[in-house]
């Protein structure tokens, strides 16, 4: 039987950033150089299979320090952590390496300078997110507070409206930050902040490439995990721009529950992303399941060149 054409429409930047590939890396590294096992508090990075093919190597996940044994080595995964857990692993005797992505780490230093400076802090993010966790657990919690949507933004009271600053988490929508960052401004003019915000530059890639897509596709698949806050914000950004359907492909159980809807004949441009966690083997995995079923013509959609890296630390050097 002939198959149906489908144009699949490849987002580029997709997938790794450079954080979550040295954050890979470093507990690669790391088991080469202290051997198995190595301790990892918290998935390293919110993928599944990244996290299965560690295990396998020899990395064992932990979600606090003290489930590891003392004299261990542990990995902080790249989402950051609250200062506490380092001084935690340090009374337990443990070498600790820290993979908290760089961009992560400079919220971090922002955080702790707004401090010194005696402003109180309106952390733009999701609660409960590791890395909300993390950048909260930096200063005293009553020096910051959790901004999470336009209404809290709009509510917040502040101990004294010049001496306040904000910063983001990195993985949030552009757009709905920029909404809410307009409110603070205009309620309290004197706000100090960075000169955008500190959504990272793989989320901001990822969301533009999405966006250029809704102009075409009918259907954006984004590939990635329930709990990866990049890979959901790839989906609402195909949403709101008014892509018919968007999908968050986690397993193929997702695949063949779009595919059970999927209509080619009505449209057949799909566009195909993967957040900042999801591997290219997962990418191209779903391409080759594609292919079984259709007529695939693939084209790259590039909006940007990616060219950043970030080094390992100096111990895995
Ligand atoms: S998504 Fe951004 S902040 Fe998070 S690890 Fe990747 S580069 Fe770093």
């Amino acid at each position: 039987m002939k198959k149906e054409n489908i144009n699949l429409y490849l987002a580029a930047p997709r997938g790794f950033c450079a954080g979550v590939d040295r954050a890979v890396k470093i507990v690669e590294e790391a088991i080469k150089k202290y051997g198995p096992p190595i301790y990892v508090r918290h998935e390293i990075v919110h993928n599944k299979e990244v996290v299965n093919s560690l295990a396998n190597l020899g990395a064992i996940f932990v979600e606090e320090v003290s489930e590891a044994p003392e004299n261990s080595t542990i990995i902080f995964s790249a989402h950051g952590v609250p200062k506490q857990v380092y001084s935690e692993a340090k009374k337990r005797n443990m070498i600790y390496i820290d993979a908290t992505c760089p961009l992560v780490s400079k919220v971090h230093n922002e955080a702790q300078k707004h401090y010194a400076l005696g402003r109180h802090i309106l952390l733009i993010g999701h609660k409960n997110h590791p890395e909300v966790i993390g950048t909260m657990g930096q200063i005293p919690k009553e020096a910051v507070t959790l901004i999470e949507n336009e209404s809290d933004a709009k509510r917040i009271n502040v101990p004294d409206k010049d001496k306040i600053a904000y910063t983001t988490q990195t993985t949030l929508s552009v757009d709905d930050t920029q909404i809410i960052l307009n409110i603070l401004k205009e309620r309290f003019p004197n706000i100090k902040g960075p000169t955008t915000n500190d959504i990272c530059y793989a989320t901001t890639n990822r969301q533009i490439a999405v966006k250029s897509m809704t102009k075409f596709c009918d259907n954006i698949l984004v590939i990635g995990a329930t709990n990866s806050s990049n890979s959901i914000r790839l989906v609402e950004v195909a949403k709101v721009n008014g892509v018919k359907n968007s999908f968050l492909i986690s397993d193929e159980d997702d695949l063949n529950k779009f595919l059970k809807k999927y209509n080619c004949k009505k449209s057949p441009n799909i566009g195909l992303t993967a957040g900042a966690s999801a591997p290219e083997t997962l990418v191209q995995v779903l391409i080759s399941k594609l292919k079984k079923d259709f007529e695939v013509n693939l084209i790259e959609h590039e909006v940007t060149k990616e060219n950043i890296f970030f080094n390992l630390p100096k111990s895995l050097r």
